[in-house]
């Protein structure tokens, strides 16, 4: 059979540890074989990234912007440890971070749902779809640690010269300082995309923040979500049969865990990095997670919502057995390669990756699954394959199709 053509390269971002190796089986396996893979290669292995003084990662978000579809393998978010055991010149920023930021987009994280991998939630029976604000808070912060007495202030100069000036506060000793920001255009986006994503699915969307306490800073998400639904959307939410809803994120947190799933939970960049995992843990596996940055100019960003897996990936340079489930990064390459065959009109393209999805969880449901999912399937007699098994018998199972 002739592979399939492309006519625009995706953008690949190349990543870290055990993911990086997954990364290589998917495309030799699964992609390989079948497209004619055209894509402009990046690699944001930290190594790399070290080499280049990050300058990598910009570049990949600059082609994101210029081809408008990106897929990306998980990536070290560098830390002390990280420091020492690449001996690293800096301790490089997160490069979903970087990206996140260049592209000002939205994260929408769905989990994948299988027959046999219930939720631990009983009444999720639907996917709640996480959107993550991809902007600022304490991902673009400032810090310092304050050696001792001391006043500390929060000021801002106007172009003018004009300065607002608060006070923080006083310390008597050695403390911590952290300054962080958003901007008004930045959170006009994201609710746009979040409203917008709602039309397109046709779900409910759901935002919280803690504007009872924050009465500036939340605040002015709270405002503004509200203004562009009440000038731009109210009516084709109404028209559609959906609801914009707001509360505080605590009682946003009490009621989804009552509620039956099936809407958007729009989340601020913090509380949306720690709810898709709480709710992907709860859908199975953290494996089992989809994950699209969408900018506000339409462009795409796909990745798994894990990371690099860094203990199995010890294991593997030990030559120990591994048994990494690779179902949310080759998810990640079939979102980007569906989304790269409709902006191209390649309906090829498109069938290729329902085809691949598909092959991925009937071999789940025919009971062949990496042991993460092993451990908690209602399914029996399943059999527990390796890294590198089970990516072999998706493809088995995608010949069948
Ligand atoms: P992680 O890579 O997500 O893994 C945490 C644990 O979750 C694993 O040890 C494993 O549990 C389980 N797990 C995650 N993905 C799995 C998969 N595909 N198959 C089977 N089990 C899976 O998080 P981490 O170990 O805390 O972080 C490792 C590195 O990833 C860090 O350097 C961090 O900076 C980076 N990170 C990157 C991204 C990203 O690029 N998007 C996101 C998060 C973290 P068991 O060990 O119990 O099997
Ligand atoms: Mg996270």
């Amino acid at each position: 059979m002739a592979k399939i053509k492309m006519t625009t390269p995706l953008v690949e971002m190349d990543g870290d540890e055990m993911t990086r190796i997954l990364w290589q089986m998917i495309k030799d396996e699964l992609l390989l074989p079948y497209i004619d893979l055209k894509t402009e290669y990046y690699d944001l292995g930290l190594e790399y990234r070290n080499e280049t003084n990050d300058q990598v990662t910009v570049d990949s978000a600059e082609a994101t912007k210029k081809y408008g579809v990106a897929v990306k393998c998980a990536t070290i978010t560098p830390n002390a440890a990280r420091m020492t055991e690449y001996d690293l010149k800096e301790m490089w920023k997160s490069p979903n971070g970087t990206i996140r930021a260049a592209l000002d987009g939205t994260v929408f994280r769905t989990p994948i749902q299988v027959k046999g991998i219930d939720p631990c939630v009983k009444n999720w029976t639907a996917p709640i779809t996480l959107a993550r604000h991809a902007y600022g808070d304490v991902y673009k912060n400032t810090e310092i640690k304050v050696p001792g007495k001391g006043k500390a202030e929060l000021v801002f100069t106007a172009e003018d010269g004009t300065e607002i000036r608060e006070t923080i506060h006083e310390f008597d000793g050695p403390g911590i300082l952290q300054g962080i920001h958003n901007t008004d255009k930045s959170i006009a986006s994201f609710a746009r995309a979040c409203f917008g994503y709602a039309l397109d699915i046709k779900q409910d969307l759901w935002f919280a923040t803690k504007d009872t306490i924050s009465k500036k800073y939340d605040h002015n998400f709270k405002d503004i979500f509200q203004e562009i639904y009440d000038k731009e959307y109210k009516e084709k939410f109404e028209a559609a049969g959906i609801e914009y809803f707001y509360t505080l994120i605590d009682d946003a947190v009490a009621r989804v865990m009552k509620a039956e799933g099936g809407f958007i939970w729009a989340c601020k960049n913090y509380d949306g990095d720690v709810m898709s995992d709480m709710v992907s843990s709860a859908c199975g596996s953290l494996a089992m997670m989809t994950s699209v940055l969408v900018s506000p100019s339409g462009v795409y960003e796909y990745e798994a919502a894990h990371g690099t897996v860094q203990r199995h990936y010890y294991k593997h340079l030990k030559g120990e057995e591994t048994s990494t489930n690779s179902v949310a990064t080759i998810f990640a390459w079939t979102g980007a390669l569906r989304k790269r065959g409709e902006l191209d009109g390649i309906k090829e393209l498109q069938e290729f990756a329902d085809k691949l999805e598909k092959a991925t969880l009937k071999t789940i449901e025919d009971g062949k699954m990496t042991k993460d999912l092993a451990l908690i399937t209602s399914l029996e007699n399943v059999t527990v394959l390796n890294s590198q098994d089970f990516i072999k018998a998706i493809r088995e199972t995608m010949e069948t199709l």
